[in-house]
């Protein structure tokens, strides 16, 4: 079925019915197309992620995950998502339905936490609403009942955090054959230290599968598990030198790292000076081959008006997240990934708490900024600065850090990998400028430049007066400019161990003259390795 077919018929099904397979409409729509096939003999269904929630295709099956799931709940204020707002209506109508004794979602939140009307709590949320709730009343949701047991069960986890469980059993729609599959969801909650719903996770019930494999080239394991319920065994099908080989002979992509620095760029560019005289760097080796790049969301737009300046002509370029989908750079020759983006400490922390680990952010004795030192959200309550780097400590600060690199270090990863041969042409390849060091050097590395320089004005002057002339001398320079001696030396003689300028010696007294070539940036150096 075509999708735009899909999604008129999943509109048309919603208004009158629960859909199908319980899942977003789209996907249930689509379910059902797949049903007839599940009953003869097909080898291998391909299928997204969602899918896993069809009972058919988890129980008695090998399931085989291409990349790692992420079943975390959006949410956003969007209509199309759970957000808390949704949340806070379906539960109020849910108490409601099941006459519990309080009605408010703010009063269960807290009676349930404080371990108040316990009994009669947990008497009422053991009601199943009818069908007909889910079709009358507006705010009812098919995931209320499961939400709310989850929150009534939520207990104290490190840092403030409160995590609960529920099992969701989705029911079977009149007449299906498929009752007795088994359809389990487990549900969970995580409360931050405020209170706050963080996280809603919706995780398909795999235990029936024969095997449930899992296809990832640098797994998180403690995400797997959350998000499948399964703890995996490692097993790698390339060892780490024949992954390069296989990178460098097959894909023919070669990374390079430019500069030292990891660029958080979540909240946009971080030095636009630097990247623009990167940009233009890589204009000027690459010339038209240069048109596409990859960086965060809140970057894009400066990221591209940078390329546009440098005369790139519609230049393409994609976000970290929305990369995944797009395969639209396997042709690119010359590719740049621009920074990498941190899910900040807060989730890290919903994530260990949700493991029922333990791990802090390391701090500074320096009082936080946003609340001098009383204590607030951006600082966990400590009332201390984040130290510099994403360092955790605590019995699980090395799974706090991985969960920390996962989105670091795979959105940079996934980013480079978008480049790379096209399989039906064996003669293409591709460069791919990184600038930030969130890399994995050993696995991804293949070579490296210092990055950019900016000049102050002092090196500019120096630069430039030298440039300008045919020949100049350590003495003319230096009487010329504001430099001292010793720093015009040093100046000059970079220009020619980076091959701006060449240096001869005037005999009879050895008088060092340099001739400095006339395109040499005075305001900065890139060296792209
Ligand atoms: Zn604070």
């Amino acid at each position: 079925m075509r999708y735009p077919e899909a999604v008129w018929q999943a509109e048309i099904e919603l208004n009158g019915d629960v859909p199908w397979s319980d899942e977003e409409p789209l996907t249930g729509v689509q379910w059902n197309e797949l049903l007839p096939l599940t009953g003869t003999d097909v080898d291998i269904i391909h299928a997204t992620h969602q899918f896993a929630f069809a009972p058919p295709l988890r129980n008695d099956t090998v399931a085989v995950f291409d990349e790692q799931p992420d079943f975390t709940r959006n949410l956003k204020d969007s209509p199309d998502e759970l957000s808390r707002e949704r949340i806070r209506m379906a539960v109020n109508a849910y108490l409601d339905d099941a006459d519990a004794p309080l009605k408010s979602y703010n009063d269960f939140v807290t009676f349930s936490k404080r371990g108040l009307l316990e009994e009669e709590l947990d008497a009422a949320l053991s009601h199943q609403p009818s069908r007909e709730w889910h079709l009358s009343i507006d705010d009812a949701h098919r995931l209320a009942p499961a939400i709310a047991r989850a929150i009534h069960h939520a207990e104290p986890r490190s840092n403030g955090r409160r995590v609960g469980t529920a099992t969701y059993t989705p029911q079977a729609p009149l007449g299906s054959s498929n009752s007795g599959l088994n359809a389990d969801q487990e549900v969970t909650v995580v409360f931050d230290d405020e209170d706050t719903l963080q996280t809603v996770r919706v995780v398909p019930d795999m235990s029936q599968a024969h095997v449930v494999l899992g296809l990832d080239a640098f797994p998180t394991e403690p995400l797997w598990e959350l998000n499948t319920g399964v703890s995996f065994d490692l097993n790698s099908l390339l060892k780490p030198l024949e992954r390069i080989l296989w990178r460098r002979r097959e894909k023919q992509l070669r990374v390079v790292q430019v500069g030292s620095n990891a660029n958080h760029c979540t909240h946009g560019i971080g030095n636009t000076e630097k990247e623009r005289a990167l940009v233009e760097e890589i204009r000027d080796r690459h010339g038209s081959d240069f048109s596409t790049a990859i960086t965060s969301k809140a970057a894009e737009d400066t990221l591209k008006q940078m390329m546009e300046d440098a005369g790139v002509d519609n230049p393409t370029i994609l976000t970290f997240g929305e990369q995944n989908s797009r395969n639209v750079l396997g042709d690119e020759d010359v590719g740049l990934v621009v920074g990498c983006i941190d899910m900040g400490d807060g989730p890290v922390l919903d994530r260990l708490a949700e493991l029922g680990l333990d791990a802090q952010p390391i701090r500074t004795s320096t009082d936080c900024f946003v609340c001098d030192g009383n204590g607030c959200r951006q600082c966990n309550h400590t009332g201390k600065k984040r130290a510099k780097g994403r360092g955790f400590v605590g019995p699980d600060a090395r799974v706090a850090e991985r969960i920390c690199d996962s989105v670091r270090r795979d959105e940079v990863k996934q980013a480079i990998s978008r480049y790379g041969r096209n399989p039906t042409d064996s003669t293409d390849s591709a460069t791919v400028y990184v600038h930030t060091n969130v890399i994995r050097p050993s696995l991804l590395l293949d070579d490296d430049g210092e990055g950019v320089d900016i000049h102050a004005d002092t090196k500019s002057n120096v630069i430039a007066f030298a440039r300008d002339r045919d020949e100049t001398t350590t003495k003319e320079v230096w009487d010329n400019t504001s430099a001292s001696r010793k720093y015009t030396t040093e100046v000059l003689n970079e220009l020619v161990e980076k091959g701006f300028a060449t240096l001869r010696k005037k005999e009879p007294y050895g008088t060092h003259v340099y001739t400095v070539s006339s395109d040499t940036p005075s305001d900065h150096f890139v060296d792209l390795g």
